[in-house]
């Protein structure tokens, strides 16, 4: 199998609370992994030291057998190839559909205008959302505006995409139609790691799940072992809260 990232031994400390303490995991190429835990447990501190919004105090992070915390890395290449899907969307909200789709191609990836509106409406329309390019964020719906903030992390054609509880934000009626768009891009094999609380969509579509318990992997295993045969006491604990 081919390493996409390895997270070796991370750990974080805001002052003197370290809440991420000796993580260690691998995302595989074409795989899922969900990662899912209670609220304050460092699903997003974690996210955010793959994404380096934030530095890990300790440990490493390889992304393509090369160490992510290296002097010589470009932080914006580098986030072009490993995106980011937020539970509040932030999208630019003075820009339309279409231009929230092309700005970042064409600061970062240096593409054309032309080829930049061409690859952002294709993937736009891969969202359902090809008919809403004139559309300010403002006019969107909660779930319209995480379909564009995904067409968006896609233009940049990425290797590998977090997803930090991108439907935490929604309407109960706009959930559906945001998993159903993340699953299909999990069926043509896009590598993504993805924290949720939808444990339906875990128990589908996840080829790995991780649970996090204050800042520490707790257990980890396929969908069948963690939902239908956890180990651990808090596992346990934490899905009988949940489902
Ligand atoms: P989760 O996403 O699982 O809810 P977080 O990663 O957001 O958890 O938070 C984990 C812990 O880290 C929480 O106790 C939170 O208060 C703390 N934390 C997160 N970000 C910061 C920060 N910038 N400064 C200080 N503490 C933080
Ligand atoms: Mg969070």
């Amino acid at each position: 199998m081919t390493s996409v990232m390895k997270v070796e031994g991370l750990s974080k400390k805001f002052g003197e609370r370290e809440v991420l303490k000796n993580i260690n995991f691998e995302v595989e190429e074409g795989k899922v992994i969900c990662l899912i835990g209670a609220s304050g447990s460092g699903k997003s501190t974690l996210l955010r030291c793959l994404n380096l919004l934030e530095k890990p105090t300790t440990g490493d992070v390889l992304y393509r057998n090369e160490s992510i915390l290296s002097e010589s890395l470009n932080l914006f290449k580098y986030r072009s190839k490993v995106g980011m899907v937020f539970q509040h969307f932030n999208l630019f909200n003075n820009l339309n559909v279409l231009e929230n789709c092309v700005t970042g191609q064409v600061t970062v990836l240096k593409a054309s205008k032309e080829e930049a509106e061409k690859r952002a409406l294709r993937f736009l329309e891969e969202v359902g959302m090809a008919q809403f390019i004139h559309a300010r964020p403002s006019q969107l719906s909660g779930g319209q505006k995480q379909r564009v903030a995904i067409a968006r992390a896609l233009a940049m054609e990425p290797d590998l995409l977090l997803f930090d509880e991108p439907t935490s934000a929604l309407d109960p009626q706009t959930v559906g139609e945001v998993l159903r768009v993340m699953k299909q891009l999990a069926d043509k094999g896009l590598t993504m790691v993805v924290v949720t609380h939808e444990m339906q969509f875990a128990r589908e579509v996840a080829d790995q799940v991780v649970f996090m318990d204050q800042g520490v992997i707790a257990e980890e295993g396929t969908p069948e072992e963690i939902f239908n045969n956890p180990k651990e006491a808090r596992t346990k604990e934490f899905l009988s809260r949940i489902l």
